[in-house]
């Protein structure tokens, strides 16, 4: 089974609470076994800066559903979660969850693009990714330790347990 990393993040309505409550959900996905997850992190909005900081964290799992079976369970658990979706892009959201990494599988499809475009260069993704998989290479063979290299740790805060 293809090991699988989402993203988590949150920054209205209790952020911690959002994210514990889709950890909850992706424990409870069809074919599927949530195998851990990161320490939960502050960190500053991407895009408007008139928004409260987002928690993130990075989960890892096992799972036999298509990735697009699973885009549309997680888009079911962000919609369960009261997400509207908006024009603004990168407005606030009290739940976004993105599939960073399925497998080594590439995919550029319209409703999906995996390795997640911008992976590389979030810091709140790959320091949490670091915790869970600190030897990971990408599947276009980048080792996650020189994508770590390159990206500060910056505007990021661990969060304490
Ligand atoms: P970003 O993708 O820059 O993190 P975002 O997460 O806020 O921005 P969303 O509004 O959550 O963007 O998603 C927009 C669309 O992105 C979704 O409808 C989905 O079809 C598409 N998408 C493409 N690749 C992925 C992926 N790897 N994970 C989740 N959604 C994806
Ligand atoms: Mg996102
Ligand atoms: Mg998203």
């Amino acid at each position: 089974m293809p090991r699988v990393y989402l993203g988590l993040g949150s920054n209205l309505a209790e952020p911690l609470a959002q994210l514990h409550g889709a950890l909850a959900a992706l424990a409870a996905l069809p074919q599927s076994q949530l195998l851990g997850r990161s320490s939960f992190y502050a960190s500053d909005p991407l895009g408007p800066a008139d928004q409260p900081r987002y928690v993130n964290a990075v989960a890892a799992l096992e799972s036999e559903l298509t990735p697009l079976q699973l885009l549309d369970a997680l888009q079911a658990i962000e919609l369960n979660r009261g997400r509207e979706r908006k024009a603004e892009r990168w407005g606030p959201r009290t739940l976004d969850l993105d599939i960073l990494l399925f497998g080594d599988l590439m995919l550029d499809e319209p409703r999906l693009r995996v390795p997640h475009y911008h992976m590389h260069a979030r810091a709140f993704v790959l320091y949490p990714l670091a915790e869970l998989a600190p030897d990971l290479r990408l599947p276009d063979g980048r080792a996650l330790t020189d994508l770590l290299a390159a990206c500060p740790f910056e505007g990021l805060e661990r969060l304490p347990e």
